[in-house]
């Protein structure tokens, strides 16, 4: 697929957006500066490496912990459920909400089921999914995707928010925030009371204990998790990590990359069902194990380390692009850097070919990224095979020949120097000339020099001897 350019004109060329934007991640950017300095966290880069370190070896012996944490979870009460695809995991929950007489859910945010339209799918069977994070409640009431990882209505204003409620809930047009929000928590809580199944996402995936773990803000998810009689739990088989005493690297990482708090509000260990002691918790636990085609990216030893993402966000508040275009522009649910890299390996390089390519390989996203994923040498590596692809399908032929005539005048300096004075000549009527007016269009092209580096060089020897 082409990239949508009208629809990232669109983006590009609206304030309000572009404002919306640029505000939210630059307010991302400072707090996330502010808890990771060497004032602050001295052993930050210590803790960059170590979550590397440990991402690398749990993705190595993938199966292995996956097997310890499914019969650790098993030993605690709970199921685990391998899903293949999305639809395994859909059909799994439709199946047993049948069997339950279940007709709504309350869902907490989780990526991954956004990454396999999880709410549309069950829909479609009339089982009604309600999203309980505030932000993910206003973009489902709003029909929209999320447009960051971690805050999905990153691009809507109170007023926008305001529209959405009114016109989907027939509330009064409020603007204040506060007053929004306690209207959408009282419409909320009476989900929460009414729902039997709770679905939550899971940061990570303790091996050794069995437990998941839930990072959030809100408090939502440790109700969608602890109101209704059964949690089921939707996870990336990647999410796993060995020990207990790894989350604490982790944990240390993810607020301060994600939104700059030194930890999250909430952070929820929940292992299997309630215990016969216990007076709050699910009656029934499900962990949906997802593969979705993350096995097909552990077969290139370079590429798998996509797999170490922790979802904090922070290549995307970093991302020029991404700041530019926004969110929606990119073909799946992963935006920014991370989208870049991982929906062209889920997808195959063939699908949006244009994606690797949308990045000025700065190299920010790397920087901040706090699991130390060298996304920009993935950027090149998957631009080397959708190249080669196209090349095979006789595609780029054109630009290999324009490469290859500069590479001929290039070495021969007569020739070259007479186009370059032609050139310069003809330089200032560049963005009149039909095909490049587009391409004009969106760069200042500088002053052509007053004379060639050659002749600059020249003069300057001949003054030299001149003076000596
Ligand atoms: S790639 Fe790194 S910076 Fe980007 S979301 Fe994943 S963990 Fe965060």
């Amino acid at each position: 697929m082409k990239a949508p350019e009208t629809e990232i004109q669109q983006a590009v060329d609206d304030p309000r957006l572009q404002l919306a934007i640029y505000t939210a991640t630059r307010r991302l950017i400072d707090h996330r500066a502010g808890v990771v300095s060497d004032e602050v966290l001295p052993h930050y880069q210590d803790l960059r490496n170590e979550a590397n370190a440990i991402k690398k070896h749990t993705i190595e012996n993938l199966d292995y912990y996956l097997e310890q944490l499914e019969s650790n979870v098993i030993a605690h009460g709970g199921n685990v459920v391998f899903c293949r695809t999305g639809q395994e995991a859909a059909d799994f929950v439709l199946d047993l909400a049948k069997q339950r007489g279940v007709h709504m859910l309350v869902k907490s945010k989780s990526m991954t089921s956004e990454e396999i339209h999880f709410n549309e799918r069950l829909e479609k069977h009339h089982l009604e999914a309600v999203e309980t994070d505030l932000g993910e409640y206003i973009l489902q009431l709003a029909h929209q995707r999320p447009y960051h990882i971690v805050a999905p209505a990153l691009h809507l204003t109170r007023y926008d928010v305001a529209d959405v409620f009114t016109k989907e809930l027939g509330a009064e047009n409020e603007v204040v925030i506060e007053k929004q929000t306690k209207f959408a928590r009282g419409v909320l809580r009476q989900k929460f009371l009414q729902a039997d199944i709770g679905v939550s996402g899971a940061n990570f995936l303790i091996a050794d204990s069995g437990a998941i773990v839930v990072v959030e803000n809100e408090g939502n998810a440790r109700l969608s998790t602890s109101a209704p009689k059964i949690h089921i739990a939707i996870a990336g088989i990647e999410k796993v990590i060995p020990r207990a005493q790894d989350l604490a690297v982790f944990l240390n990482l993810l607020g301060r990359s994600a939104t700059g708090q030194p930890l999250t509000v909430y952070t929820s260990f929940l292992s299997g069902p309630r215990r016969a002691t216990e007076i709050d918790g699910p009656d029934e636990f499900y962990l949906l194990l997802l593969d979705n085609g993350r096995t097909k990216l552990l077969e290139d030893p370079e590429k798998r380390q996509s797999l170490y993402c922790i979802r904090c966000g922070a290549c995307l508040n970093h991302c020029p692009v991404y700041r530019k275009i926004g969110g929606h522009n990119y073909p799946w649910v992963y935006s920014g850097p991370i989208g870049a890299i991982i929906t062209p390996q889920f997808h195959g390089v063939t699908e949006d070919t244009w994606l690797p390519f949308a990045s000025s390989l700065c190299g920010a996203c790397a920087e901040v990224c706090p699991v130390k994923i060298e996304i920009p040498k993935l950027l090149i590596k998957l631009r080397e095979e959708v190249t080669e692809v196209q090349r095979r399908q006789g595609a780029g032929d054109l630009e290999r020949f324009a490469f290859r005539l500069f590479a001929w005048i290039a070495t021969h300096p007569k020739i070259y120097l007479l186009l370059a004075s032609l050139g310069s000549l003809f330089f200032p009527i560049v963005p009149k000339i039909g095909p490049l007016k587009k391409w004009a269009s969106q760069r200042s092209l500088p002053e052509p020099a007053n004379q060639s580096f050659h002749q600059y060089w020249a003069s300057r020897v001949a003054a030299r001897r001149g003076s000596s």
